[in-house]
């Protein structure tokens, strides 16, 4: 076989993640490799550190990479603070709330969820009702769905864990760099994230962030290296029953003992500092306000277009929007349509909203306002061409107007 340099196709991803990554992001993934040890590997690892401890805004020191995908990221953070047997609360509002529910059942917890439907969020009367009910050692809360578009409004639940002496997890994945997230003030224990969302890159690494305390029951944990167990173990076996994701050995390869585990992926260190670094230089707040401003121009847009929003817009992301797909149109040919005639991706939907919506997202590189005009205009003339009755114009103009308000405010 003579396969040939890869090509891909251009493509404008409008979809709720994998995004266009920032063209220095890729720029930065392709420089030279250097060893697991080389002096300007472990500074440049340092120096991730700090960046991402801006990123989450917070002081913890144990603030690093997980190698592997955003869901790699919740499943260390899960496996390494729950024994087998602690009760874990989760909160499902969507897709991610029932993952996290499963890898904390796989981590052997005493899983209890409550629920809302979709296109809702919790209040923090609900949580703590269900906190005080269950009295759990972990609460893994999804900050931003992306199967549902909703933004959990986390700022009050960190006291709430304090209170009743729970660990606070959340899963930003979709939301950070889009939207608020403060981990020290908002009282977080541990979170996860991702690069292919709203900080432009590509999946494959995981940032994530531990309290003192959530490192301490890391630390806690017993050993079991090289086939040698920690003693005293012996009834109920403690160890973290993955060695790839034990946090305790990934911290120790972080740390300044630098002990070796696996071979840190340097081409993503190298994407995932430069994604940080991009946010950090344009500003973190200039960012968040970026993806409002462009989220609300996609947001009126679509309404131009006399499509209806799914669900509580109060509650939404910034960054992706859930659009009905009207009557009488064929969802999956017409998103075909925007890719084929277009190179435009925009996301389909699972579960309850199979079928029913499309999602639209605004994030990281494509957070822009040509990105925005470009997408708009290209679903008013698939949407004419599917048979929906469209006011010519509608969506471009809508946005257009968001723009320009902004502009003189
Ligand atoms: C997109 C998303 C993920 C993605 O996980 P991957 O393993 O990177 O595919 C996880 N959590 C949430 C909330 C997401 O929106």
């Amino acid at each position: 076989m003579n396969a040939l340099p890869i090509d891909p196709p251009a493509r404008l991803l409008m979809g709720p993640g994998p995004i266009s990554a920032y063209p220095s992001v890729l720029t930065a993934m392709s420089a030279q490799l250097v060893g697991q040890y080389d002096p300007f590997m472990t500074s440049t690892m340092t120096e991730t550190q700090a960046l991402y401890r801006q990123v989450w805004a917070t002081e913890n020191d144990a603030t690093f990479l997980v190698d592997s995908t955003s869901r790699g990221g919740i499943e260390a953070a899960m496996i390494s603070l729950i024994r087998p047997g602690d009760r874990v609360l989760v909160p499902v509002f969507g897709r991610f709330g029932h993952l996290l529910a499963e890898i904390a059942e796989r981590a052997m917890a005493e899983v209890h969820t409550i629920e809302v439907p979709w296109g809702q969020v919790f209040t923090p009367a609900a949580i703590e009702e269900a906190i005080v009910r269950v009295k759990p050692h972990l609460l893994g809360l999804v900050q931003g769905d992306t199967s549902t578009t909703m933004l959990q409004p986390l700022e009050d639940i960190g006291a709430i864990c304090a209170k009743h002496g729970v660990l606070f997890y959340s899963d930003a994945t979709a939301s950070l760099g889009g939207n608020p997230f403060e981990a020290d003030a908002w009282g977080l224990d541990a979170a996860t994230a991702g690069l292919q969302k709203c900080l432009g890159g590509p999946s494959g690494s995981a940032p994530i962030t531990l309290s003192e305390r959530a490192v301490e029951i890391i630390r806690s944990r017993k050993k079991i290296e090289a086939g040698i167990r920690e003693a005293g173990d012996e009834d109920a076996p403690d160890f973290v029953r993955s060695n790839y994701f034990d946090l305790g050995m990934i911290l120790d390869y972080w740390g300044p003992r630098r002990l070796n585990h696996h071979t840190e992926a340097t081409s993503m260190l190298y994407g995932a500092r430069e994604c940080a670094r991009v946010l950090l230089g344009e500003g973190r707040e200039a960012v968040r306000v970026r993806h409002e401003l462009n989220g609300a121009a996609m947001l009126a847009g679509v309404r131009g277009l006399g499509l209806v929003v799914f669900g509580d817009v109060a509650h939404k992301m910034s960054n992706v929007v859930a659009v009905e797909i009207p009557d009488g149109v064929a969802g999956d040919a017409a998103r075909q349509a925007m890719l084929d005639d277009f190179g435009i991706e925009i996301g389909t939907s699972f579960g309850p909203l199979h079928g029913r919506v499309w999602r639209i997202g605004t994030m990281g590189y494509n957070a822009r306002k040509d990105a925005v005009l470009t997408t708009l205009a290209a679903l008013e003339q698939v949407l004419r061409r599917f048979g929906a009755t469209v006011p010519v114009g509608g969506g471009v103009d809508a946005a257009l107007d968001v723009y320009t308000g902004h502009a003189e405010a």
